[in-house]
């Protein structure tokens, strides 16, 4: 007997990309059609642009408490990390500070040009993050080793809203208020946050906030930078000046048309869509470690308040187990999963946010992540939770087969 598929393809890898909302592509394909002059230019096509565009950042201003003037558009979560991270790393140099601090956790987006602006003579140093097996959930950075770790001369600080491997959503509001204490920028990397928990710049103590649309049901390859007002930002990108001169470009409309309506539906339907996600993750949780021996939950578990986690990403480290396999595994049963991070997909390496929790490598290894969204259902997370023990069991060369312990899949798999 073989694995039977379920009805139709189970996507649980909402942190690399989400499905686009049709309210996203019905605004993309109207400002596309509709809206066919350059912001930059005179004439009434091109006002018509330029006022949909102040209408998008106004909406996307709207939805995160931001002022419009604080949004910069970018091409997403990587340009606008890169943005923030170069223009305040070049501030700190002009004063003479070159010393930076970062969580162990960030995206590539901002490991890697930390790693080039180290290679230019700052020095980067990594924060602890509380360790997987102890008292507390892992994959928190503590307000108090910020404090501890800042220096005269540091230039800035760059820790994630929440980890996009992980989930956890970090302190940033208390490492923001040890940050402004002592006068140090902070930049926060909110891409798998923003549309997914509440997020308000006006009250939260960073100094710049970085996001891309496509990680909550936007079009790839649009995304912004929250600046606050006051802080200049040395362009990348210089060309004709646009987003006053701070990333020149003529601008996406429809991406950007797109974003705002991803963005706004997200907001608006956020504490239900919470809600849900987070019964659903926690019935993964309890039933797949109490079901396959030794799998440990990374990030926030959902009993141990007041840790906070994504509500749809769980992050499960299966000692014995090379998730790349266990993913080939659930694709070739039409489940799509990832192992670790989507970015590092392919990589010999484990990840180093995997490492600073304490795993050895090859343990580290065996970590899979289910992200949930929007069209996941019950049924979805049953058959998930028939599925993967016995799926474990063989590739750990148990003597059960997950053949033949593969249930049939759940009879309603129908769309949400
Ligand atoms: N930061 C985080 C936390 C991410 O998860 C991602 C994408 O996976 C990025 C940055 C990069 O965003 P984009 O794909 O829009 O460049």
């Amino acid at each position: 007997m073989t694995t039977p598929r379920p009805l139709r393809l189970i996507y649980v890898d909402h942190a690399a990309t989400t499905p686009p909302r049709p309210c996203a592509l019905a605004a993309m394909d109207h400002a596309a059609r509709t809206l066919p002059g350059n912001p930059s230019s005179l004439h009434a096509p091109g006002r018509a642009a330029a006022d949909a565009l102040e209408a998008a950042r106004a909406t996307i201003a709207a939805c995160l408490g931001a002022h419009p003037d604080e949004v910069v558009l970018t091409s997403g979560g990587t340009e606008a990390d890169d943005l923030a991270l170069r223009a305040v790393a070049a501030m700190g140099a002009a004063a003479g500070k070159r010393h930076i601090l970062a969580s162990p956790l960030e995206h590539p987006a901002v490991r890697r040009t930390l790693e080039a602006l180290a290679d230019e003579g700052f020095s980067v140093e990594y924060l602890p993050v509380t360790q997987a097996g102890g008292e507390v959930c892992s994959g928190y950075v503590r307000a108090e080793d910020v404090a501890a770790s800042l220096r005269p001369d540091t230039a800035l600080v760059a820790v994630m809203y929440a980890s996009n491997e992980l989930g956890s959503v970090q302190p940033i509001a208390e490492i923001g208020r040890v940050c402004r204490a002592a006068g140090v920028p902070l930049h926060t990397d909110a891409v798998q946050a923003v549309g997914h928990i509440p997020v308000d710049f006006s009250a939260c103590p960073a100094d710049t906030l970085a996001l891309s649309a496509h990680k909550f049901g936007g079009p790839r390859g649009v995304g912004a930078l929250l600046v606050r007002r006051g802080l200049p930002l040395c362009p990348r990108l210089r060309g004709g000046g646009q987003e006053k001169g701070r990333r020149a470009g003529t601008e996406n409309l429809p991406g950007v048309a797109g974003m705002a309506a991803a963005l706004q539906e997200a907001v608006e339907t956020l504490p239900i869509e919470m809600a849900r996600l987070k019964a659903l993750r926690a019935r993964l949780v309890d039933g797949l470690t109490a079901t396959i021996p030794g799998a440990v939950c990374n990030g926030g578990n959902p009993h141990a308040a007041p840790t906070k986690a994504l509500p749809g990403l769980l992050s499960l480290t299966v000692p014995g187990v090379d998730a790349e396999a266990l993913v080939y595994r659930l694709d070739a049963v039409g489940v799509a999963a990832s192992a670790g991070s989507a970015c590092a997909a392919g990589s010999p390496d484990p990840s180093p946010a995997l490492l600073a929790l304490g795993y050895d490598p090859e343990t580290a290894m065996g970590t899979l992540r289910l992200s949930l969204g929007q069209d996941n259902t019950d049924a979805e997370v049953e058959y998930l939770l028939s599925i993967l023990p016995p799926l474990v069991a063989d590739l750990r060369g148990d003597a059960i087969a997950a053949d033949r312990y593969a249930p049939a899949p759940p009879e309603n798999l129908s769309r949400r």
